[in-house]
């Protein structure tokens, strides 16, 4: 099946059409027509006028535009799983949890829309205030621009496109070039629907020249990116002025403390190292594991991480996938090599099949090493031994990143410690730091990023304070 591209509701192709093709077995999966900067540039005057309308939509209008496409997900659900399987490769049970994450992630903003409110301001405690009623309010920002990443090519388009719209924006979304149809199949469960609000969500395709296109316009007022470091920068040198929402890339790291419940950990920090084959901005890289108990620990993980089914993302007892591509392969491997002919050991033996690359959990690091230090997007997770919880908080946060951490202990007391102590957006006690709930607040420190997701913090971010005097 084709995507097109959304002009406002209207739907339109090209001549020309990229084709994506399957990372497991290569086969053509989808095509997506390919955009130049002028259909980045239509889109943007097309939202432009359709921000005017949508400002004058109701609260209640777009409530209930927002809670019917949820329940529209709900009925197309194992379609719409099915597609991101065939773009990402992701494993088919973990595109069933996507999916039911975005009819969350939609709901939530509906309801969350609900209740924000402005607030009465109290200026008779100026001076000058005296008689005088102020307050404010939150009001669409107009245009925001989407840009979104291969790795959960659903539900973060969500996380977008819910709270923009149901603030009253217009949204041009440009979603990853690895998964136009799972994008256009969504975009079209808004556009069938958009009577109250109509033309308020466009959808290109491309890769730089296009965003470039969108980011550099002065149309938007919002840019809300999610993606990697690289391009986070690129966005940030020629965005001008107008709000850039940041959610970039993360080198998460755990600590495992000799009170902890070691199995437990283990079965959990195998999930965290190797969910989406790696490919989480949470994902789970680096495990600083106390001395006395770092022996049983590397054992109990290494026999977990043999336990996995990894392979064909179409059967539902996979629990690992293909990466998204060669290059992404070579990439993992060549950073697993010289990390071993610098002293690291594997304690399983690193290999891939064609695109599946087998999980790696490796021992003997140095903190130097890519593998440690920069971000894998893969499947490699490192034990570290430590000597005390000092040590541990010390060598998490000597990082550029600062996304998510989290510490395995029973001791309350160590606990309040790393919550204060470890420098990153989020901190989690006793799960893997791969954790995320879509209700919370969601985003970096350092390079990881500026600003928050999760329904509430984007909708925020999404809207203009409007402050209001009555004399
Ligand atoms: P990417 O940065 O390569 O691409 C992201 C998007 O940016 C794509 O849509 C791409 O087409 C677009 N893009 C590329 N060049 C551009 C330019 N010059 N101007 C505007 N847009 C441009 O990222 P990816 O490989 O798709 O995703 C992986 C990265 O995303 C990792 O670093 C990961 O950590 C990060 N990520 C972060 C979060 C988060 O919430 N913090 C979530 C998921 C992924």
């Amino acid at each position: 099946m084709d995507a097109k591209i959304f002009f406002g509701s209207d739907p339109v192709t090209k001549e020309e059409l990229s084709e994506r093709r399957s990372p497991f077995n290569g086969e053509v999966v989808s095509r997506a027509p390919v955009c130049s900067e002028e259909d980045a540039k239509k889109a943007l005057d097309i939202a432009k006028d359709a921000a005017k309308f949508a400002k004058k939509s109701t609260l209640a209008q777009r409530c209930a535009w927002i809670l019917d496409v949820a329940q529209k997900l709900r009925e197309n659900k194992e379609e719409m799983a099915k597609t991101i399987t065939d773009e990402v490769g992701k494993p088919i049970t973990f595109a069933r949890i996507e999916v039911e994450r975005c009819i969350e992630t939609l709901t939530l903003s509906a309801e969350t829309m609900r209740t924000m409110h402005g607030e009465t301001i109290n200026t008779d405690a100026m001076p000058s205030g005296k008689k005088t009623m102020a307050f404010f309010r939150r009001e669409p920002v107009g245009v925001v621009v989407a840009i979104t990443p291969f790795n959960f090519p659903l539900n973060l388009v969500a996380h977008k496109l819910g709270p923009a719209l149901v603030a009253g924006n217009a949204v041009v979304l440009k979603p990853t070039p690895e998964a136009p149809l799972t994008a256009y199949k969504f975009a079209k469960l808004f556009i069938e629907n958009d009577y109250a609000v109509p033309d308020a969500l466009s959808v290109v395709y491309g890769d730089a020249e296009v965003g470039s296109a969108l980011i550099t316009s002065d149309i938007p007022r919002v840019i809300s990116f999610t993606g990697s470091v690289p391009v986070g920068n690129i966005i940030t040198k020629n965005a001008g002025i107008k709000k850039v929402g940041l959610e970039l890339g993360g080198n998460a790291a755990t600590f495992i403390e000799k009170s902890a419940d070691l199995a437990e950990a283990a079965t959990k920090c195998v999930l965290g190292a190797f969910v989406n084959s790696g490919q989480v901005c949470i994902s789970l890289q680096r495990i600083y594991v106390e001395a006395d108990i770092y022996d049983e620990f590397a054992e109990l993980m290494a026999a977990a991480t043999k336990r996995l089914k990894v392979g064909n993302p179409y059967d539902d007892e996979t629990f690992m996938g293909p990466l998204i591509d060669d290059e992404a392969c070579a990439r993992a491997m060549g950073w697993v090599e010289s990390a071993i002919e610098e002293g690291a050991i594997p304690l399983l033996v690193p290999h891939v099949e064609g695109r599946v690359f087998h999980p790696c959990v490796m021992a003997n690091v140095r903190d130097d090493m890519a593998i440690v230090c920069e971000e894998v997007f893969a499947p490699i997770v490192s034990l570290v031994k430590v000597e005390s919880f000092d040590d541990a908080i010390e060598r998490m946060n000597d990082s550029p990143y600062g996304l998510q951490f989290s510490v395995f202990t029973n001791d309350l007391n160590l606990a309040n410690r790393a919550i204060d102590e470890l420098d990153a957006g989020g901190i989690v006690i006793n799960d893997m730091p791969t954790l995320r709930f879509d209700i919370q607040p969601y985003g970096g420190v350092k390079l990881s990023g500026v600003g928050r997701e999760g329904p509430k913090f984007a909708i925020e971010e999404m809207t203009e304070i409007k402050s209001v005097v009555i004399c």
